[in-house]
Order: structure tokens, then C-alpha cells, then sequence
């Protein structure tokens, strides 16, 4: 190889060389620069870390001086919280779900009596161990194991009901725990023992309260008896003076002492009633009754002083309306008179209606029914009506303080209502009249399936001659009612025209210008036999008179459906015209007198009972006592007895219980003399097995009622022909 050839070999590789060494230089410039710029960004972003690093730093700070801020209020929170639940006269206590208290109050804590290891970590099992055996809490007659069982039972129960412990001081304390979220429970002992002494001293004062009433009561009934029986003694002995021959002035006299008794024994009644009321012994008895009997019988009681005033009283026991209920057949009785009592009392014109409604629901055996007294009397003024069911209410003013009465009535009444869980409202028109009316559910006692009553077949035209329309349009509609057209007249005279074609005649007997015993003899004089059935209010002046041998039948107003139904029923079978209104009452012929036993101790009420059968042909005995009348009994056998209740040595209850026990002693019927509802008198005498009973002061009417009910076919009729039975007083 050449020198020359070596050199320009040695040239070219140094060219090589430099051109490779430029080309490392550029790379490396270019690595270089790029190695800045990365540098660059580097730092930028290192100074902006560093920014943001200082702004969280800052932002920390501040959390953690707001969290001190927040940490040193909850502290104080806490303990604030903690000194007021420490403070607290109650303990309180938290635990956990698995029931290790947490915390406790000094108070909760203070019933364990400083025990060490009553604090929080205890476990609820262990609290109610210690309670047991330190004998801590009073546990009764249960053992500690069942109690403890108990107390842990209700622990677990999701809310567990408040119960209060008995500790062995005396105190009383109620524990109400409550379950939070997660199992908690927090228990809070209240200390009740101040309410629970005062309750306790509350109970012995109400118990004082009852006794001192209890007291009351039985010194009022006592006093009320004690006055009763000297009372109806004046009443009746007043009432048998008059009917002896008195001047005008005696008579005067002996009737304002009549009246007086009988306004003082009503005040009685009432008093005691609502004392009776107040103290909650009133005790309702039901029984099966006849509802529109017993309407009537309060009418019949009415009746005299109605006609005093000429009122009229008439009863519209709707013709379809069951009469046979059960309920308390006295109170019913006393709510119908005092309704019907005032009614007549307050109005001096016109009428007293009692309407009787009601609703029959099948299924259930019980009636709805609705009675209503309506009067064409003075009214209630509008601003009085809402006080008139409250005590001592009488309407004040001067037309009213003419009458008598305690304001007691009404108020009675409404709590009889709602004791029989009914309902009472008026509704009144000053001037013009009121109307009282109650509503009381009461089950049937007779079958619903049964028929009303049904005029006989061939009573299809009636002529109804009343001179006031109210009579008029109520007999109108029951004979419509019935299925009969009836044709009505306001006079006798009218009705002389409209006789053809009619089947039966029912006729008023009091009416202006010809009345009803006229009306009668003028048709059959004209050859009419039309049957006609009178009604009057006081059938007695109706029986004296000779001209009723005319009448096929009298009815006593106002009318019960029954009578008028079995009136029209025998008008139609009877001969025409000698028929008389004969009672059924059994021939004279060889036949004895009607022997009537009367149990009564108190020998002023002997006297009056003695005096007012007087009239009548009996064989009478009285009995001192039950003792005497169970004698008596056997001695004579009696037709009847009439039997007081109260009575020394053996009352009438159970005299009768043991003449029911005796040969004969079952049928004998037995009326009971009582006074006015007196210490419950009147409770159970019809369970003790009597019949009937009539209050005192004795009534004429009504004990000659009763021995009409009874006198047995073997005897004489011992009302004399002269003597009415139904004196309607
Ligand atoms: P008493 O009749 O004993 O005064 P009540 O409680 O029975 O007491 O009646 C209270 C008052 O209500 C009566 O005094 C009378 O003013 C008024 N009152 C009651 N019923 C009627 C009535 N039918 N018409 C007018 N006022 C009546």
C-alpha cells in the first residue's frame, strides 16, 4: 500500500471521524436543549407544588384550630349536659346493646348505696342481682328469681313498658327505659314518691268522702221513711175525712191538708231520688212490662186533675209498635210521670198528647221506640230551654211561680235517660205549648211475628163522633189504620144523619149540645141498632146512668189498643140494644165473700186501709208483721194479699217467699205496699216473688183496681152497685 494511498486513507477517516463528531456534537446540542426545557418545567412545577403544599398547610391549620374550637364546645356541651343530668333529682343511666351501663347519674347510682361495683361496666343482670340480695328494692310475694326474670323480660322487650319499684325506704320510683339505635338503652328513675303519697291520701279522702256520703244517704232514705209513714198517714187520713159530711170550711181545711201532705211527700221523693242519683246506688231492674199499660195507668193517675182543668188526654201508641219490653218498668213509670205530670201541670187548655213510635230491628230483638209528650200549654222561653235538664231549674217568672214543684223533675229524668242509656230533648214554644220526648232502646218481649190487632170482619164503615178534633183524627186514623172507612162528625146532632150504612159507632159522651148517652137513645129510639161504644174520661158517671143499657161497650179515655180492640170485638157480638157494659164480674148467688189478707205494722195505715174497704163486702184481716200474716195465711187462705214491705220481725219480701213455699201459696196474688223507692225498697219486690206493687199514700182507685183484677169466680162481687169500681180518682 502507498504512502499516498495511507493518506488519503488516513484523510477520508478523519473526515469520517469529523463529520461523526459533528453529528455527535449536534445530537448532544440537541439532548442539551431539551434537557433545559425539562428542567425548566421542572422547577415551574416544583414552585407550584410548593404554593399549593403552603395553602393546604394553611387550610390544616385552620382545621385543626376550628376542631379545637368545636372540640372544647362539645366538651363544654358534655360537660354542661353531664352537671344538669348530675344535678337532677332523677337518675339516669345509659347502656350499651348488651346491656353494661355506660354511664349513671349520681342519683341512679345513690339507691345502691355507695356499693363499689355498681358503676359503669356493671351489666343490667348484675344491677338487678344487687337489687335482690341487698334487699334494695321491695319485691312483694314473688321470689327475687321470678322478679329478676321479669325485670329482664321487659328489659328486652323493644319498648319496654314504665314500672314502678317499691324500695325498701318507702320511696317509689318509675323506670322508663328507652331503646336507641344500636341496642342503647337509656334509663331514666323518676322519683314518684310525693305522687304516689298524694294519690294514696287522695284515695283515703275519697274513701272518707264515699263513706260520709254513703252516711248521707242512708240517713236521708232513713229520715225519708221516718217521715213517710207519719205523712201518709195525714194524706190518708185527710182523704177519708173528706169523704164524711164537712162544712164547706172543713172540707176546705181537710183538702189543704190532703194537698199539702201529698206536695210534701212528692218533694220527698224527688230529693231522694237525686240523692240517690248523686251517689250513684240507683240500680236500674229490668223487667218484662207492658209499656202502653203502663202509659195508661200514669194517665189514670192523671186523669182527675186533667179533668179539673178540662184537658184532654189522649195516648197514640202507634198500632203497629210492639207493647211488651223489657226494662226498669218503675223508672220508665217515673220518667212518664214527671213528663206527663208537668205537662198537665203547665197547661190549662186543650190537651196532652203521648205519641209512641218506634223502630223494630228483627235481628237483634230490639225496638227503638220514641215516646213524646206534647202540650198545648204555657211554653218554655227560648232562653230557658238549654238550662231546663239542670238541677233546681224552674223557669222564673211570674206565671210560672204559681206552680209548685222542686225544679228536681226534669233533672231526675234526664239522668234516669241516660243511666238507660237513652236520649231526652224538648222543644218548646212560648205561649203555645211544649214537647218533651225520649228515645230509649229496649229489647221485645213479645213475638215480633205476631199480628197487630184486627177489627172483626164485619166492621168495615165507622161513624167517630168527638166534638174535639185531636180525638177525632186519632181514632179516624187507627180505624184506617185497620182497614175501616170512617166517617166523622164534630156533634151528636150531625152525626143523627150519617148513621146509614155505618157498622159500628164510636162516640165521645161529654160534647156539647146532645151528648154521647143522647146521641145513642135518640138512634135507637129511631129503630137504629147500629152497635155503639162510648168513650168517656170517667166511665164511672157514665155506668150510674141508666140510659147506658143503650151501649154495647164504655171504654175509658184515653183508650189503650187493646181495650178499644176488645171493646169493638164484643160491641159487635152483642145483642142490640139491651146490651149493658157488664164487668166481669161473677153472680151473687150462693157464693162467699172474697177473703183479703192486708200485712201492715203501722196502725195509722191499718186505719186508712181499713176505712177505704170499708165499702166494699170482704172478709178483711189484717197481720202486724210477716210472722202474723204467714198465720194469717194458713188460717184464712185469702183471695189476695196486700203486703207492706217494711215491716219488724220479718219484712213483706220474706213473708211472701215463704207463703209462696206453702200449700196454695203460689197462686195467691200478692200486692206490694211500698213507699216511694226508700233505701231500695222497691228493688227486687217483683223478683221477691210479689205480683204487683202500689205506692203510698194509698189510693182508692188503684186498690179497688187491684181487687177487681183478682176476685175469684167462687166469690161474691164485692163492689156494691152503687159503688163504681173505677172511681177515677
Ligand atoms: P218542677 O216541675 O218540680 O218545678 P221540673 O224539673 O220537672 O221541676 O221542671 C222544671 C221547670 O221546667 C218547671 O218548673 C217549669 O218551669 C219547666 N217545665 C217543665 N215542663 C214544662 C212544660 N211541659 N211546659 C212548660 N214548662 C215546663
Amino acid at each position: 500500500m502507498t504512502l499516498a494511498h495511507k493518506l488519503s486513507e488516513e484523510r477520508r477517516a478523519r473526515l469520517a471521524a469529523e463529520r461523526l463528531l459533528e453529528l455527535k456534537q449536534a445530537e448532544l446540542f440537541a439532548a442539551n436543549r431539551k434537557l433545559g426545557k425539562h428542567a425548566e418545567q421542572l422547577s415551574n412545577e416544583i414552585v407550584e407544588t410548593r404554593a399549593e403544599v403552603d395553602s393546604v398547610r394553611t387550610e390544616n391549620q385552620k382545621v385543626r384550630s376550628d376542631l379545637e374550637v368545636a372540640n372544647e364546645k362539645i366538651e363544654i356541651a358534655e360537660r354542661r349536659l353531664w352537671h344538669s343530668i348530675e344535678t337532677i333529682q332523677d337518675g339516669f343511666a345509659f347502656f350499651d346493646s348488651d346491656g353494661r351501663m355506660i354511664a349513671a347519674n349520681p342519683s341512679y347510682l345513690s339507691v345502691f348505696d355507695g356499693l363499689e361495683e355498681v358503676q359503669p361496666g356493671i351489666t343490667y343482670a348484675r344491677l338487678l342481682q344487687v337489687l335482690t340480695d341487698e334487699g334494695i328494692v321491695h319485691i312483694g310475694d314473688t321470689s327475687s328469681a321470678d322478679w329478676r326474670k321479669a325485670m329482664q323480660d321487659r328489659w328486652h322487650k323493644k319498648i319496654p313498658p314504665p314500672v314502678v319499684l317499691r324500695l325498701w325506704n318507702g320511696e317509689y320510683i318509675k323506670l322508663l327505659d328507652q331503646r336507641g339505635h344500636g341496642g342503647d338503652i337509656v334509663s331514666l328513675a323518676l322519683n314518684i314518691t310525693d305522687t304516689v303519697r298524694y294519690e294514696a291520701k287522695l284515695k283515703k279522702e275519697q274513701k272518707r268522702a264515699e263513706a260520709a256520703s254513703r252516711a248521707k244517704s242512708a240517713f236521708l232514705a232513713n229520715m225519708s221513711h221516718e217521715i213517710r209513714t207519719p205523712m201518709n198517714g195525714v194524706v190518708g187520713m185527710a182523704d177519708l175525712l173528706l169523704d164524711t159530711g164537712l162544712s164547706e170550711e172543713q172540707r176546705l181545711f181537710a183538702s189543704t191538708i190532703k194537698n199539702s201532705g201529698e206536695a210534701l211527700l212528692g218533694i220527698i221523693n224527688d230529693v231522694l231520688d237525686y240523692s240517690k242519683i248523686e251517689a250513684e246506688k240507683l240500680i236500674l231492674r229490668p223487667e218484662p212490662f207492658d209499656l202502653e199499660r203502663c202509659i195508661h195507668e200514669v194517665m189514670t193517675l192523671l186523669q182527675p186533675s186533667a179533668r179539673e182543668k178540662g184537658i184532654v188526654l189522649i195516648v197514640d201508641y202507634d198500632l203497629f209498635l210492639p207493647t211488651l219490653f223489657v226494662g226498669d218498668q218503675g223508672r220508665i213509670r217515673q220518667v212518664l210521670t214527671n213528663l206527663i205530670g208537668n205537662a198537665v201541670k203547665f197547661t190549662s187548655k186543650g190537651h196532652v198528647m203521648v205519641r209512641v213510635v218506634g223502630e223494630t230491628h228483627e235481628h237483634t230483638g230490639h225496638c227503638e221506640v220514641h215516646v213524646a209528650v206534647e202540650d198545648t200549654g204555657i211554653g218554655i222561653p227560648a232562653d230557658k230551654i238549654d238550662h231546663i235538664f239542670g238541677e233546681f231549674n224552674q223557669v222564673e217568672d211570674e206565671r210560672n211561680r204559681a206552680f209548685e214543684g222542686t225544679g228536681l223533675g226534669l233533672s231526675i229524668t234526664k239522668r234516669l235517660i241516660d243511666l238507660m242509656q237513652g236520649k231526652i230533648w224538648v222543644d218548646s214554644v212560648e205561649t203555645e205549648g211544649s214537647a218533651f220526648g225520649f228515645q230509649l232502646t229496649l229489647p221485645v218481649e213479645e213475638d215480633l211475628g205476631l199480628n197487630p190487632p184486627a177489627l172483626p170482619s164485619v166492621v168495615r164503615n165507622v161513624l167517630v163522633v168527638d166534638d174535639r178534633e185531636v180525638n177525632r183524627s186519632l181514632l179516624e186514623k187507627q180505624m184506617q189504620q185497620m182497614g175501616a172507612t170512617v166517617v166523622s162528625c164534630s156533634s151528636g146532632q150531625a152525626a143523627m144523619d150519617r148513621v146509614s150504612d155505618v157498622d159500628l159507632i164510636l162516640t165521645d159522651y161529654g160534647m156539647p149540645g146532645m151528648d154521647g148517652l143522647e146521641l145513642t137513645e135518640a138512634l135507637r129510639a129511631r129503630g137504629c141498632t147500629v152497635p155503639v161504644v162510648l168513650l168517656s174520661s170517667d166511665p164511672a158517671r157514665v155506668q150510674a146512668d141508666p140510659l147506658m143499657n143503650n151501649l154495647q161497650g164504655v171504654l175509658k179515655k184515653p183508650v189503650s189498643r187493646r181495650d178499644l180492640f176488645r171493646k169493638i170485638a164484643d160491641a159487635i157480638n152483642a145483642d142490640v140494644p139491651e146490651i149493658t157494659e157488664t164487668p166481669e164480674l161473677p153472680d151473687k148467688v150462693d157464693q162467699r165473700k172474697m177473703r183479703i189478707l192486708a200485712a201492715e205494722d203501722n196502725k195509722t195505715n191499718q186505719l186508712v186501709l181499713g176505712k177505704l174497704l170499708k165499702t166494699l163486702d170482704i172478709e178483711l184481716r189484717f197481720a202486724n208483721n210477716g210472722f202474723e200474716a204467714l198465720e194469717a195465711f194458713e188460717d184464712m187462705q185469702p183471695d189476695m194479699i196486700f203486703m207492706d214491705i217494711s215491716m219488724p220481725k220479718m219484712d213483706g219480701k220474706e213473708a211472701t217467699g215463704r207463703i209462696r213455699q206453702k200449700p196454695g201459696g203460689t197462686d195467691v196474688p200478692i200486692v206490694a205496699l211500698t213507699a216511694h223507692a226508700v233505701n231500695g225498697d222497691e228493688e227486687g219486690i217483683l223478683s221477691a216473688g210479689l205480683d204487683h206493687y202500689l205506692t203510698k199514700p194509698l189510693r182508692k182507685a188503684a186498690i179497688f183496681d187491684m181487687i177487681a183484677q183478682h176476685i175469684p169466680k167462687h166469690a161474691t162481687n164485692p163492689f156494691p152497685e152503687e159503688e163504681p169500681r173505677q172511681s177515677g180518682t
